[in-house]
């Protein structure tokens, strides 16, 4: 896999630019249901709790990080070339 996405769902507000912007659909936003485990909703109380990330798809254009308004996301891989070493946090 070359590329590899990091999150901060903390901060992520669930705006949904970054689903939207992606070209490839790699990113998929949603909320699970507690009891079903189904994807229920995308946003509950304001916040995202699940932005789902599919490698696979994913063609590492940086799109999605310009994308969020709140620097959410980090692009590590072949992107990561000429921009600071990214730092993993822990949840
Ligand atoms: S880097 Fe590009 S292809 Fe990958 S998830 Fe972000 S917008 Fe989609
Ligand atoms: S653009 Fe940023 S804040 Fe909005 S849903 Fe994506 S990661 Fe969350």
């Amino acid at each position: 896999m070359a590329f590899a996405l990091h999150i901060n769902m903390e901060r992520c507000t669930g705006c949904n630019n970054c689903v939207v912007a992606c070209p490839v659909d790699a990113l998929e936003l949603y909320t699970l249901d507690p009891v079903t485990d189904e994807k229920i909703y995308k946003v509950k109380n304001g916040k995202a709790t699940v932005l789902d990330f599919n490698a696979e798809l994913c063609a590492g254009c940086g799109v999605c990080v310009k994308a969020c308004p709140y620097d959410v996301i980090q692009l590590t891989g072949r992107w990561e070339t000429g921009s600071k070493p990214l730092v993993e946090e822990e949840a």
